[in-house]
């Protein structure tokens, strides 16, 4: 077995015994490998592995190893048994946007009503709409990133009203901590905000929330993503980001 098969079955070793300890399912819940910094190679191994959803954060190098992956896979005739799915997780440039819905299934960091605009008016016809999550700032003052939690109920309203967008959820990057109990208050808070909608009758299946280091205080609140790099592909090179 490769280090990176090896590492992806300890992931989902974690996410099982998570998911039992907070009787939940493990089939609730999907992974996400982010590879972003990582060659195709890298993610031909997890492919080889059976995995299926891949995250990037850099439109370019996201859409760039993408074609990349597609020709090595053709090369070693090892087209994947089931469809891969393209999570793009990154911050979005407006400049971007056209490229993003072109290329990626989902979108999980939606902030702003000009970014759904544009992503929805370039999505084709021709492929499902562009599956999306609003980010929220669940940190206050300690992160920049996403939407104040009293605001996401009017950007979640506009979105639905975009024909080529789905609204499936919420995603949050917590400010890092290792105090597991702040960190099960962050993502506490990311499902309330949920569940508070779901209340107002907006339809939500997903909570993308927990990374390498916080997956099983996401899993105890609810998530149904993870999102999780270094634990897969190992450290990211400093020059690499
Ligand atoms: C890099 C990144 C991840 C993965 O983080 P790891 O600590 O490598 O697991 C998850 N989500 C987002 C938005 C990221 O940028």
């Amino acid at each position: 077995m490769t280090t990176i098969a090896s590492r992806l079955q300890a992931v989902k070793a974690r996410i099982s015994e998570a998911a039992r300890a907070a009787g939940r399912p493990p089939g609730e819940i999907t992974l996400v490998a982010v590879s972003k910094t990582f060659p195709p190679r890298a993610i031909a191994e997890a492919c080889a592995a059976g995995q299926t959803d891949f995250g990037e954060n850099y439109a370019q190098e996201g859409i760039e190893k993408i074609a990349a992956l597609f020709e090595l896979l053709r090369q070693r005739n090892a087209s994947p048994e089931r469809p891969l799915f393209w999570h793009y997780i990154g911050p979005i440039q407006s400049n971007k946007t056209r490229a993003i819905a072109e290329h990626f299934d989902w979108v999980h960091g939606i902030d702003r009503t000009k970014i759904a605009e544009r992503l929805s008016a370039s999505r084709s016809d021709d492929k499902p709409p562009l599956q999306v999550c609003i980010q929220v700032n669940v940190s206050g003052e300690a992160s920049k990133s996403g939407v104040a939690p009293d605001t996401v109920l009017g950007l979640a309203q506009t979105i639905m009203g975009l024909p080529r967008l789905r609204l499936r959820g919420l995603m949050a990057i917590p400010e890092p901590t290792p105090d597991p109990a702040l960190q099960r208050s962050r993502f506490r808070m990311l499902r309330e905000i949920r569940d508070e909608l779901l209340r107002r009758g907006v339809a939500l299946d997903t909570l993308s929330m927990g990374m390498s280091d916080d997956l099983e205080a996401a899993i105890a609140e609810g998530a149904t993503m993870v999102r999780v790099g270094r634990a897969i592909f190992g450290e990211r090179g400093a020059s690499a980001g």
